[in-house]
């Protein structure tokens, strides 16, 4: 009975032994074995001076026992690996005898140590270099992402603030001609007094009559002279062209009443041709001017410069006060200064010369101010 169970027994024992040695034969026993024998060969390479061979075994022999202690906590392999490295160590002394140098698992001489050195040095720096490169390049970028982002930042800035501008001036554009709508309807009041009195002048009118029409002129003008003001409408091309439009027909006016009154007066017969000529190109002046206010209130006061029509570009016109118009000469004495009583002359105090163009005969034209383009 006794005999049996230890039968049994070693049978169990067997059978585990087995089993163990089976599942670690691929792997850690078997690694350190050949590890082992690894070491043993490196020994009598070393023992018969073969340094480099020995090295190699030594090396491979502390690869397949890292493997094998990898793969159990089991001891043997790690002493092994540490008896490895001292057999290395001690080659290395063998190594420097012989003059050679350990280096990357090979015995090099010295020159080719020494080589080795320089190459690993030369790919330290080259590599350092490259590191160096792709740092600038990466700080490159940086910079430029930063640059860009700011270009960015600055464009929408920039779109921002002309959008706002924009966004003003289509307010004042609004507001203007809304002020626009409001001084149209009052400038077209005394155009149309302009005008009807232009059409009166074409057909004949009377002194009387057109008095009463200057009078209503007057009247117009001075409620849209108040307004415009009030409103500072004055610098507008159409009010100017109206106001001059309206002073010369009140000045046409005023030399018909000169003319009229002249008969009792000395120079009688010069004053009231002169009185005449002044009417009549006043007249015309008028009706320029009035068209011209049509026009620019037409077009909402966008009209285009152009050579001016009156003094056509030459900035200057005939001066209509002269004796005869352009001639420089004083119109009541016709130049010689003296009146038909044999005194000096009223008008130029002696000198024969025109007041108003002190005798050149020339005067800005009313019509562009001596620019001679208009408006
Ligand atoms: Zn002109
Ligand atoms: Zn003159
Ligand atoms: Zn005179």
């Amino acid at each position: 009975m006794k005999k049996d169970f230890f039968r049994v027994s070693k049978v169990i024992v067997i059978t585990c032994l087995v089993f163990i040695f089976g599942c670690s034969k691929d792997t850690s026993l078997t690694l350190y074995q050949e590890a082992k024998q690894l070491k043993t060969e490196g020994d009598t390479a070393t023992q018969n001076g073969e340094l480099q061979q020995a090295l190699d075994k030594y090396l491979e022999a502390i690869e397949k026992s890292t493997k094998a202690s990898q793969k159990s906590d089991w001891m043997l392999p790690k002493i092994l690996q540490k008896d490895c490295k001292k057999s290395i160590e001690a080659l290395k002394f063998l190594a420097e005898k012989k003059d050679l140098f350990e280096y990357n698992g090979k015995f090099l001489s010295k020159e080719e140590y020494e080589e080795a050195l320089v190459n690993e040095g030369g790919k330290l720096i080259a590599k350092k270099k490259e590191e160096e490169r792709l740092e600038e390049e990466k700080r490159k970028l940086e910079e430029r992402k930063r640059e860009e982002a700011e270009q960015r930042r600055v464009a929408e800035e920039k779109r921002k603030e002309e959008e706002e501008k924009e966004r003003l001036r289509q307010v004042e554009l609004r507001k203007m001609q809304q002020e626009y709508d409001a001084y149209l309807p009052e400038a077209q009041k005394v155009l149309d007094v302009l005008e009807r009195i232009g059409a009166y002048l074409e057909v004949g009118i009377n002194y009387s009559d057109f008095g009463s029409r200057i009078q209503d002129l007057n009247y117009q003008w001075k409620k849209f002279d108040e307004f415009a003001m009030e409103k500072g409408k004055t610098g507008l091309i159409s009010y100017r062209m109206l106001k001059r439009a309206t002073d010369g027909y009140i000045l046409s006016f005023s030399s018909w009443k000169t003319a009229a009154d002249a008969a009792s007066k000395e120079f009688a017969i010069m004053e009231k041709l002169h009185a005449e000529n002044i009417r009549q190109t006043m007249w015309s002046y008028a009706g320029i001017f009035s068209a011209k206010a049509s026009l620019t209130l037409k077009s909402r006061e966008n009209v285009l410069p152009d050579t001016c029509p009156l003094c056509k570009g030459g900035k200057k016109v005939e001066c209509l006060f002269c004796a005869v118009a352009g001639t420089g000469k004083c119109p009541l004495c016709l130049g010689d200064g003296k009146s038909i009583s044999g005194g000096t002359c009223s008008s130029c105090k002696g000198s024969g010369k025109c007041k108003e163009c002190d005798g050149t005969g020339e005067v800005e034209c009313l019509l562009c101010d001596g620019k001679g383009v208009w408006p």
